[in-house]
C-alpha cells in the first residue's frame, strides 16, 4: 500500500509526488495521457520561474524525471473510480488494475472545452483539433482557424502561423484576454487575419471539415478552412469522484489553500481544484500544498 497515490501526472501532481517523496513518504503518480498534462500542448513557456523560455514537452519531462529521481512510482492508467474501506483508498483503472493508498491526492487538470456546435464531436480528428502542437504539422501549407481570445488561442495562432498558409483568429469580443505581447506578435505576422466580435456559429463537412460558418455584426458568412482549432477554455473532470469532493457550480472541487476535501486523506490541487488563477506557478503550488497536507494528514 502507497502512502500517497497522486491521480494526474501534470505540474500539480508530479510536485506533489516530489515532495511527498522528500518527506519520505512512498508515492505512487496515475496519468492517463502524458505526464506533464496540458502543459505539453504549449510549445513555449516564458513565465515558469527559472525558465526563460522552454517547451512544454520538456518542461513536462524535467517534472517526471524529478519526482522519478526522488523515488515516485508512475503508471499510465486510466483512472475510473475510488472507493473508501475504513482507512485504505482503492483506485480502480479502466484497465481492471487497482492501488491501494492511504491517501490520495486528485491532480486531474481540466480539459478542452469544445464550442458546443454539431457535429463538432464527429469531426474531433477530421478538421476539429484542440492542440495545435499536436496536430499542427497536418495543416501545413492549409488554411485554418483559430477559435478563442486567451492565451492557448494566441499561442496556437503563433504557432500555427509558422506552418499554415493563413490562419484567422476568431474571438467572440473585440479584445484579447490573453497577453498583450503575443497579440502583437500576432499583429506581425502577414498569415495571420484577425475576426473579432465574431462568434463561430456552424462547421461545414460531413466526414472532414471543409470551412466554417461565422456572424459578425448578425451577419453570417462562410470562411473556408480544412482545420478549426478550438481554444476556448478547459473544464474539469471530476465526476468519478463527485461523491468525496464538494463541486462549485462550474464542476471543480471546493478546496482551500491547503486542498483539503470533504473526505479525510483525500486531497485535490492544480487545475481541477476551485480557484481563481490557474497557471503552471499556482498548479506547482497546488502540488506542494496538497502533498504537505497528506504528509501532516499520515504523521498525525
Ligand atoms: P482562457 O484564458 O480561459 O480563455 C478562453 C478564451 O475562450 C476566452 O477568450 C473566452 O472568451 C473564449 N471562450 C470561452 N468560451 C467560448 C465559447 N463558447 N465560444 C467562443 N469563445 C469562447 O483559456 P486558455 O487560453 O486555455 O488559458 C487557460 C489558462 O492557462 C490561462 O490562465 C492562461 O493564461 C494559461 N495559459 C498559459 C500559457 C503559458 O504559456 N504559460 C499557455 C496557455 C495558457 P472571453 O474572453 O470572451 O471570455
Amino acid at each position: 500500500m502507497y502512502d500517497i497515490i497522486i491521480i494526474g501526472g501534470g505540474p500539480a501532481g508530479l510536485t506533489a509526488a516530489t515532495y511527498g517523496r522528500r518527506a519520505g513518504k512512498s508515492v505512487l503518480v496515475i496519468e492517463k495521457n502524458a505526464f506533464g498534462g496540458q502543459i505539453t500542448w504549449s510549445p513555449k513557456v516564458e513565465n515558469f520561474p527559472g525558465f526563460l523560455s522552454i517547451s512544454g514537452t520538456e518542461l513536462g519531462d524535467k517534472l517526471l524525471e524529478q519526482a522519478m529521481e526522488q523515488g515516485a512510482e508512475v503508471e499510465l492508467e486510466e483512472v475510473s473510480s475510488l472507493s473508501l474501506e475504513d482507512e485504505v483508498k482503492t483506485v480502480h483503472c479502466l484497465s481492471g488494475a487497482a492501488f491501494q493508498g492511504k491517501t490520495v491526492i486528485i491532480a486531474t487538470g481540466a480539459r478542452p472545452k469544445p464550442l458546443g456546435l454539431p457535429g463538432e464531436e464527429e469531426l474531433v480528428g477530421s478538421g476539429v483539433c484542440f492542440c495545435a502542437v499536436c496536430d499542427g504539422a497536418f495543416y501545413k501549407d492549409q488554411d485554418v482557424a483559430v477559435a478563442g481570445g486567451g492565451n492557448s488561442a494566441l499561442q496556437d495562432a503563433l504557432l500555427l502561423s509558422e506552418k499554415c498558409r493563413k490562419v484567422t483568429l476568431i474571438h467572440r469580443r473585440d479584445s484579447f484576454r490573453g497577453e498583450a505581447r503575443l497579440v502583437e506578435a500576432l499583429r506581425q505576422r502577414s498569415n495571420v487575419d484577425f475576426m473579432l466580435d465574431t462568434r463561430i456559429t456552424g462547421l461545414l463537412g460531413e466526414e472532414q471539415l471543409r470551412g466554417i460558418v461565422v456572424e459578425h455584426g448578425g451577419e453570417s458568412r462562410e470562411l473556408l478552412v480544412t482545420g478549426l482549432f478550438v481554444a476556448v477554455g478547459h473544464e474539469p473532470d471530476l465526476g468519478a469522484f463527485s461523491a468525496l469532493v464538494e463541486l462549485d457550480s462550474r464542476g471543480y472541487a471546493v478546496a482551500g489553500e491547503q486542498c483539503l476535501t470533504r473526505t479525510p486523506g483525500v486531497f485535490v490541487a492544480g487545475d481541477c481544484r476551485s480557484k481563481t488563477v490557474r497557471q503552471l506557478t499556482t498548479a506547482a503550488a497546488d502540488g506542494t500544498a496538497a502533498a504537505l497536507a497528506a504528509c501532516e494528514w499520515l504523521d498525525a
